[in-house]
């Protein structure tokens, strides 16, 4: 498989009142084309400043301060702003949770989708129109004709966030980034977006790299895993084996959390304490005050992530110790 996107050492900050903020500390990643991976953790881990920073959307006051992002090999974190909005509009595309941050409430669907084909490709009005149309109905919009002549607020979040995916593949990108995509909408619904999702990039070869809290959604759409802790990556696996020996503390955490996607009765045991500061992150092992397995070094040294198995990373004293994943 080719390595379409591959991140070295990224770390991200925001200089703060109260001081600087490491969302993101030391990262390293990649994905291959056509792959899914998952990036999971709970709130504050620092997964969408993650998503953000590959597209070079990182707000003021958050900086990109060090590492590398590689796309088909070049350093993207060298392009200049008019070639990132070239890779953005064509190559790299987002999907949010709130499809209303993609969305313009002030202009019908058809064309703001029409508008971001004209804005990137050489065709006619009448050419980019059954371009958006067919992407409509790849996305399974209900009578895609009538309903692309609607404003936003006029169709539901599953539709909005139809239009959304619509809007994100409609110049045929290589990788979608999707924050959450599924979120703010019920269970039934969630579901529905996930296949499609897992259709589309069947049919595109698309790459995905899904953003999420919920382990349920890695298990249904994710080849690989990788885990955030406090801007971190604390463990990286396939999702077969991450799913049956998780190798760290905290991941066996999350998955005590899952909640199935068909449950009709929703289970959640939270997980006790919360994510740290990330202004005042704990010494050694930023989880050990939450970590029901924390022993002695815990507290003073921070694990490295090291190789437990073949293409298995965890950064535990624990599972260093015992040598591999539980
Ligand atoms: Fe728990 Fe220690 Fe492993 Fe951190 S390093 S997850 S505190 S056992």
């Amino acid at each position: 498989m080719t390595t379409l996107l591959r991140i070295e050492n990224l770390e991200v900050e925001f200089a703060t009142d109260r001081g600087v903020v490491k969302a993101v500390n030391g990262v390293s990643l990649h994905i291959g084309s056509g792959e899914t991976v998952g990036l999971v953790g709970e709130s504050g881990a620092g997964k969408s400043v993650l998503g953000r920073s590959i597209m070079q959307l990182v707000s003021h006051p958050g900086r990109i301060c060090a590492g590398s992002i590689y796309w088909n090999g070049e350093d993207i974190l060298r392009r200049s702003d008019s070639k990132m909005r070239e890779l953005r509009s064509d190559a790299i595309a987002m999907v949010f949770q709130d499809p209303m941050t993609a969305l313009n409430p002030l202009k019908k669907i058809k064309d703001q989708l029409v508008e971001a084909v004209l804005l990137h490709r050489d065709v006619s009005g009448a050419q980019a129109r059954d371009i958006v149309l067919k992407r409509l109905r790849d996305v399974e919009l209900p009578q895609p004709e009538v309903t692309m002549e609607n404003y936003p607020h006029q169709l539901s979040g599953g539709m909005r966030q139809r239009v959304v995916i619509a809007l994100a593949l409609v110049n045929d990108p290589q990788l979608v980034i999707a924050d959450e995509p599924t979120t703010s909408l019920d269970v039934t619904i969630q579901a529905q977006i996930l296949k499609l999702l897992k259709d589309l990039q069947r049919e595109n070869d698309l790459s995905i790299i899904m953003i999420t809290h919920n382990m349920a959604v890695v298990a249904e759409t994710c080849s690989r895993v990788n885990v955030m802790y406090a801007g971190r990556i604390v463990e990286s696996s396939d999702t077969a084996a991450l799913f049956e020996r998780p190798a760290h503390p905290y991941t066996r955490a999350l998955l005590g959390s899952v909640i199935r996607l068909d449950d009709d009765v929703r289970r959640l045991n939270t997980i006790p304490g919360l994510m740290p500061d990330l202004i005042d992150v704990p010494t050694g092992c930023a989880f050990h005050p939450r970590c029901p397995e924390a022993f002695s070094p815990c507290d003073r040294v921070q694990p490295a992530l090291l190789e437990m198995a073949e293409s298995r990373l965890a950064a535990c004293h624990l599972a260093e110790a015992h040598g591999g994943a539980d």
